[in-house]
């Protein structure tokens, strides 16, 4: 357990803190030594996509690949302009780069999501694909990203990597592109203890071209139909997200009852803070519990000396990233990614915390603005 801070934002000693159910199978697994794809994995895949509610899905090694392989499906390559946000994590610009095409960074709006309202505007011949980003998992108007896509004839893939578990006018987010990338990274809605990530689509061709591909090509021991590559899970961490899948629901609950009580006790410090908007068809996976305050360098030291583990998502927006030097980005391009890049703080709001960490939590704050 975590003992220097009172309020921990890393939940992970406690989310794997009794695994017997894991152990059990885990054994059955060692038993059987299938430890490259195999029934686990199959298991998962069914699970997945009946959970998300979509055809066909594929775990991989991790989101980031899961990513790679949704654009190699689409030949994405170089030459070609995908459009993207510039508040992510870096694996979405890096999978566009891997690729060989270029990332085209999009502002955000005050929820934190891609702002649709410029998408058009950076729309050229060369572009591709879009790929909106669940971010923190809250998601972007979904509905208006796929009009936009369908009127200009290009195609998404969502980065749902924080997404699992959400949804937007009931659906799931990851159901609306053409196909779509999700991770299991322990400190996303569903975890593994490690790394993975799940491809996901509705076309039969593509779903059969990834299965060849996550798996050298092959059709079959001796042959392959084209070159592929090695990015399985390990059916090891299959059994874990097996058993994740089966208390999402509980998780994301809690989380989104947390977020109700900081949201509600923060709104109080009014001007100094600002809550992102929260919009009725979105159920949010909290990844991430996200504000904008004012002062944040200090609000951020204060609350660590006060025990209140906090992070920053992230202090330097894609564009700004010396990675970014050959994309001819400034200071002031995107200015609202780059205010809230100055401003904004993400609390704790994972589903170990008790009502009196999280109204401490609240205290703490109002005591700092005082
Ligand atoms: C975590 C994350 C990724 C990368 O996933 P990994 O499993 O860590 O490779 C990509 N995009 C977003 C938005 C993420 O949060």
């Amino acid at each position: 357990m975590n003992k220097k801070f009172k309020v921990p934002y890393n939940y992970l000693p406690y989310e794997f803190k009794s695994n017997n159910q894991i152990f059990k199978e885990w054994k059955k697994l060692i038993k059987s030594t299938e430890f490259t794809l195999g029934p686990y994995i199959e298991k998962f895949e069914k699970l997945f996509s009946k959970y998300i509610n979509t055809k066909y899905s594929f775990a991989t090694n991790n989101g980031t690949d899961a990513l790679i392989l949704s654009l190699r499906a689409l030949n994405i390559g170089k030459g070609d302009e995908v459009i993207t946000v510039t508040n992510s994590f870096y694996a979405t610009a890096g999978a566009i780069v891997a690729v060989g095409a270029k990332p085209v960074f999009i502002d955000c709006d005050d929820r934190y999501q891609i702002d649709t309202s410029l998408i058009e505007n950076s729309i050229t011949k060369k572009t591709k694909l879009i790929i909106p980003v669940h971010w923190g998992g809250a998601s972007p108007n979904m509905r208006k990203i796929m009009q936009i896509a369908k009127k200009n004839k290009i195609d998404v893939i969502e980065d749902a990597c924080m997404g699992i578990g959400g949804k937007i006018f009931n659906k799931s987010p990851g159901t609306f592109g053409k196909i779509n990338a999700f991770s299991m990274h322990p400190l996303k809605s569903l975890n593994v203890m490690g790394d993975g990530g799940v491809v996901s689509t509705n076309n039969k061709n593509i779903a059969d071209w990834i299965k060849k591909y996550r798996n050298h090509g092959m059709v079959d021991r001796d042959h392959i139909d084209f070159w592929g590559v090695n990015v399985r899970m390990q059916p090891l961490q299959a059994i874990v997200a097996i058993e994740g899948l089966k208390k999402i629901n509980q998780i994301i609950k809690i989380r989104n009852r947390n977020a109700k009580i900081l949201d509600s006790g923060l709104k109080k410090n009014h001007p100094n803070i600002v809550i992102p908007g929260r919009v009725p068809e979105n159920l949010e996976t909290f990844s991430l519990y996200m504000i904008l305050c004012k002062k944040r360098d200090q609000l951020k030291n204060y609350l660590i000396k006060k025990g209140i583990e906090v992070k920053i998502h992230y202090p330097i927006p894609l564009h700004l990233q010396k990675a970014s030097k050959n994309l001819n980005y400034k200071k002031g391009n995107l200015p609202v990614s780059e205010y809230q890049a100055n401003h904004l703080i993400t609390l704790p709001v994972h589903q170990y915390l008790t009502i009196k960490q999280l109204k401490y939590m609240i205290k703490v704050i109002n005591d700092f603005y005082k």
